[in-house]
């Protein structure tokens, strides 16, 4: 489970792949199951392994509430990468995603609660996080999901959200001169790179002498 995108947001619409400017490709699907987005939230930290199980099991019992769930996963999944999409390419996300991703994280937080973050020297939290109950419906893991994306949108750096330069894949720049071009150099940069070798072979080839 590759985990290139460098923000929980991100790392979500990644959960599908495909090339940059095709639709994207379902041989590249990793939610094929509700099943497999309850793994890939608990590998995320998102949700506890105890309750993924949980989820697991409920899912288990109602298969056409799983089947509802992981169709609502990937309808969040287009929400957001229709959104940081036009911002990787240097444009403004359309008003009315960003009204649509506003409306799911104001009802997120409706369930959410102010907990520390983490703790200071003191007994004092340095900082508060937004922090949600143990998940009941199979559709609360997508809370803090979806709530990560306004968090991106509204801290940033939205300047460092780029697109690689051989798929869809979207990720976070951290790099010091914020001059990295591939989700990854053994998926997408070493095949351009080949790609470009083989190019260049042949022009070199065809050329006349
Ligand atoms: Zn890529």
């Amino acid at each position: 489970m590759p985990l290139e995108g460098g923000h929980l947001a991100l790392d979500f619409v990644n959960t599908i792949g495909g090339l940059r400017d095709q639709p994207p490709s379902q041989e590249d699907e990793l939610f094929a199951s509700y099943d497999d987005l309850v793994a890939w939230c608990v590998r995320l930290g998102v949700i506890s392994d105890a309750d993924g199980g949980r989820l697991s099991r409920a899912a288990a019992r109602d298969e056409k509430a799983a089947g509802r769930a992981l169709r609502r996963a990937r309808e969040l999944r287009e929400l957001i990468y229709a959104t940081f999409r036009p911002i990787a390419d240097g444009r403004e996300p359309p008003a009315a995603l960003l009204a649509e991703l506003r409306d799911v994280d104001r009802a997120a937080l409706a369930e959410a609660h102010l907990a520390p973050a983490d703790h200071g020297s003191g007994s004092h939290a340095r900082a508060m996080r937004w922090s949600w109950p143990p998940p009941k419906e199979l559709t609360d893991p997508l809370r803090p999901i979806a709530h990560a994306a306004v968090e991106l949108l509204t801290n940033g750096p939205l300047e460092h959200v780029k697109i690689c330069g051989n798929c869809r894949w979207l990720f976070l720049d951290q790099s010091r001169n914020h001059s990295r071009r591939w989700c990854s150099m053994a998926e997408c940069g070493t095949q351009m790179k080949q790609r470009r070798f083989v190019e260049r072979r042949r022009r070199e080839r065809s050329a006349p002498r």
